[in-house]
């Protein structure tokens, strides 16, 4: 009888700081790891390291397979070469690696560039052979007949599961490298498709990781509609969040299906509430909607039921000290219910990251190394109106502002008071609490998110 061989794939975590800066339950399970589990043929045994849940311990392995984000390479790339010290081979994917190849290729035996649903059997078959080459380019699959992520790989812990129902995004933001990675053309699931893949999740509780649910177009819209009316009528229960851009809240039946489906909360860019800076960034979204009607958007958003996490960024080009602190009061007073606010980071294959460097404003450049600074949480490029120190402090400033007790209680009456819905108001405040916990130390708070969502 032939040995099985065995996969390790591992999802490997920022090191730095790493209790102080994340609540690892709220992040999303690595589904790409799960696709490519799910693409592995059954003479391979499956293992998953999640260094989100556990403390990496070394495990024997026929090949090794690694993922990261930017945050998160300089730690891939420690696994990798622990792995390839002992003469196992290790593949290393990603979004980080395919913006910078020559980077991870001296980490790796084998790095997929792109999407690798299209490549990874192959990888697998010159594996098999002894013959795998340096380098694989994966294509930007039809997303048709797209493989269930093996979910049982997960950590049971994970506060939401997560699916993808659609890949690309033709905008092009400055300080996003998503169309860079997945196109600038948006890709659809089949509906029924992914109706299939949500009746095999076991979590009544769903993050639809999609960039944008509702897409760009009046037939995107369409499909988004035809997604939620095909969970009411298959019966799948479930509550859910996504991701869509402002304009979803122009669309009366997408939010009203949206809500009959389950959908408690939607992430919104918001980036910044100032006309200039949405220029600066390139949010053309925002652009044409104009902040004179954020307000109205959020209303028509909560009087179907649905709470709104709007994200905030902070640190950009034109912002002055005053800017920050405005912006911190701008997401108190307006109806955004549950508060991003992140510090603009600049990553490689953005627009951002290229501009930083080519004006010598990057803050940290011992790569891969410095890598770890680069996690949204933390200075790492030179302001022009301020000192990096100073944004920091502004900014420590500005979380505990946001998420002190007193303001996430406030929020939460707001959020039921203009959703008059328990669920939004909870996720809502859920989405605060993550945030409160990870501002103020998780020791000191006596605020539980699965206990907050296990309660409604
Ligand atoms: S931030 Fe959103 S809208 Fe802008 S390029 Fe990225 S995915 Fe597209």
């Amino acid at each position: 009888m032939t040995k099985r061989k065995k996969l390790l794939l591992i999802n490997p975590f920022n090191q730095f700081k790493r209790e102080e800066i994340f609540d690892t339950k709220s992040i999303s399970p690595p589904l790409g790891l799960g696709v490519i589990a799910g693409l592995t043929p059954d003479e391979w045994d499956v293992e998953l390291i999640d260094e989100n849940f556990d403390k990496f311990v070394y495990r024997e392995a026929d090949l090794v397979g690694i993922t990261a984000l930017t945050s998160a390479a300089f730690r891939a790339y420690e696994i990798a070469e622990l792995y390839r010290g002992k003469g196992v081979k290790v593949v290393l994917g990603g979004i980080h690696v395919s913006m910078l190849p020559d980077e991870a290729e001296k980490y790796a035996d084998s790095i997929v560039i792109g999407e690798a649903e299209g490549v990874w059997k192959k990888l697998l078959e010159d594996f098999n052979r002894n013959k795998l080459l340096k380098r694989y380019y994966g294509d930007l699959s039809d997303l048709r007949e797209s493989v269930i992520p093996r979910r049982d790989l997960f950590h049971k812990d994970y506060t939401y599961a997560n699916i993808q129902t659609t890949r690309g995004c033709p905008m092009s933001c400055d300080f996003c490298s998503v169309h860079t990675f997945n196109g600038s053309k948006y890709r659809q699931r089949p509906v029924n498709e992914v109706l299939d893949e949500m009746e095999t999740i076991d979590s009544d509780r769903l993050f639809i990781i999609d960039d944008n649910l509702i897409g760009y177009t009046k037939k995107s819209a369409e499909r988004a509609v035809e997604l939620f009316k095909g969970m009411i009528d298959r019966g799948i229960k479930k509550d859910w969040y996504c991701q869509a851009s402002l304009n979803i809240a122009d669309n009366e039946e997408v939010l009203k299906y949206a809500a009959a489906s389950g959908c408690r909360m939607i992430l919104i860019g918001i980036e910044s509430e100032k006309v200039d800076q949405l220029k600066e960034t390139n949010k053309k979204m925002n652009l044409k909607i104009g902040t004179n009607h954020y307000e109205e958007a959020f209303q028509r958003i909560h009087k179907h039921g649905i709470s709104v996490l709007g994200a905030l960024v902070f640190g950009l080009d034109s912002d002055s000290l005053e800017d920050i602190q405005n912006r911190t009061q701008f997401a108190i007073d307006s109806g955004i219910d549950a508060m991003q606010a992140t510090i603009v980071t600049p990553l490689p294959g953005t627009s951002l990251f290229k501009r930083l460097e080519r004006e010598d404003r990057l803050l940290y450049t011992n790569f891969p190394k410095d890598w770890e600074h680069y996690h949204f949480h933390e200075v790492s490029h030179k302001p022009i109106k301020m000192t990096p120190q100073q944004l920091s402090e502004a900014m420590d400033e500005c979380w505990t502002t946001l998420w002190n007790e007193k303001t996430v209680y406030r929020k939460m009456l707001k959020t039921l008071k203009q959703t008059r819905n328990a669920k939004a108001a909870t996720w809502a405040f859920a989405s605060n609490t993550e945030r409160h916990n990870t501002a103020f130390g998780k020791g000191k708070s006596s605020w539980d998110i699965e206990s907050l969502l296990k309660g409604i």
